[in-house]
C-alpha cells in the first residue's frame, strides 16, 4: 500500500450506516495506516442520532446530532425537543446536518417544511453555541441571507459545497467552511475545480460523505475515508500546493469552527 506520511481528517462521513456494517473494522484500520486521525459523524434522525455514542465510543469518531431534509418525512415536531435535550451531551460538536435541498423540495410545502427545520436546528445551533453543518443544494444565496438576518454567528461547515465562487466567499464571510469531497474529482466539474481553485485557504476543509459521492477514480463503488488522500492530491493540484498543506489545513480549519473536536495529529 502507498505510504502517505501526513496525517488527514475526513471531515463528514456517515461511517455510522449499515453500509459499512460488514467491514467497518477493516475500512478503519486501513484508513488508519493511510494517516487518517479520525472523522466526523453527522446526525441525520433521531434514531440514527440516539446510536452515535455508542458508535464513537473509543475511537476518534466525533459527531454531531441533526435532522436531515432528507429525512424529512420521518422527523416528528417533538424531534426538536429531543435534539435540544440531545445537544446537551458534551460530545456532540455541532448541530446537523441540518439544510436546504431544492432537488427535494418538489412543491412548496416540502419547502416550506425544509425552511421550518432548518430554521429551528439553527436556533438550537446559536442557544448552544455550538456551529452549523448544512446540507445545500441549489439555496445557497437562500439559506445564507437568512442566516446573516438572523445574526446567526456560530459559523459551521456546508458540506459538499458545490456552488460559485461567489457563494463559497460569501459562506465563508458568514463564518462557514466548504466540504470538498469526491465531487471535484469528475472531469466535468469544472465550474467546481475553478472554484476550488480560487478559494480561500482558510475556506477549505476536505470530506469524503461517505457512502456516498464516490470520487471519479471509485466510480460505481460505495465510497469510504481511504478515497480522501486522493481526493486531497487532486485540490492541492488544482490550488498548486503540496497536499500536506491542503491536509494540515483541512485540519485547523475545522479545529477553528469546531472547537469540540480535539484532533491529535
Ligand atoms: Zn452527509
Amino acid at each position: 500500500m502507498t505510504n502517505f506520511p501526513y496525517p488527514w481528517f475526513d471531515s463528514h462521513c456517515h461511517f455510522d450506516f449499515p453500509d459499512f456494517n460488514s467491514d467497518r473494522t477493516v475500512i478503519w484500520q486501513q484508513a488508519r495506516e493511510m494517516g487518517c486521525i479520525g472523522l466526523l459523524i453527522p446526525g441525520i434522525s433521531r434514531e440514527q442520532g440516539d446510536r452515535l455514542a455508542d458508535v464513537c465510543r473509543d475511537r476518534p469518531w466525533f459527531y454531531a446530532q441533526g435532522l436531515h431534509p432528507y429525512f424529512l418525512a420521518s422527523h416528528r415536531p417533538q424531534d426538536i425537543d429531543w435534539l435540544d435535550r440531545a445537544l446537551a451531551d458534551p460530545a456532540v460538536v455541532a448541530v446537523g446536518e441540518a439544510g436546504l435541498d431544492k432537488v427535494l423540495a418538489t412543491d412548496d410545502e416540502l419547502l416550506a417544511q425544509q425552511w421550518l427545520w432548518f430554521r429551528q436546528q439553527a436556533e438550537l445551533a446559536r442557544a448552544h453555541r455550538l456551529p452549523l453543518i448544512l446540507h445545500i443544494r441549489g439555496m445557497h444565496d437562500e439559506a445564507a441571507a437568512w442566516l446573516k438576518r438572523s445574526g446567526f454567528d456560530q459559523g459551521g461547515m456546508v458540506h459538499a459545497f458545490s456552488g460559485s465562487e461567489q457563494q463559497g466567499r460569501r459562506w465563508h464571510d458568514l463564518g462557514f467552511v466548504l466540504g470538498i469531497g469526491g465531487a471535484v474529482t469528475h472531469p466535468r466539474a469544472q465550474k467546481l475545480r475553478r472554484t476550488v481553485a480560487a478559494l480561500p485557504e482558510s475556506s477549505i476543509v476536505l470530506e469524503t460523505d461517505s457512502p456516498d459521492m464516490a470520487p471519479a477514480f471509485w466510480a460505481g463503488r460505495r465510497n469510504d475515508p481511504r478515497s480522501l488522500p486522493l481526493t486531497a492530491a487532486l485540490v492541492a493540484r488544482l490550488r498548486q500546493v503540496d497536499t500536506q498543506v491542503v491536509s494540515a489545513k483541512s485540519i485547523s480549519n475545522m479545529s477553528l469552527l469546531f472547537p469540540k473536536l480535539s484532533i491529535n495529529v
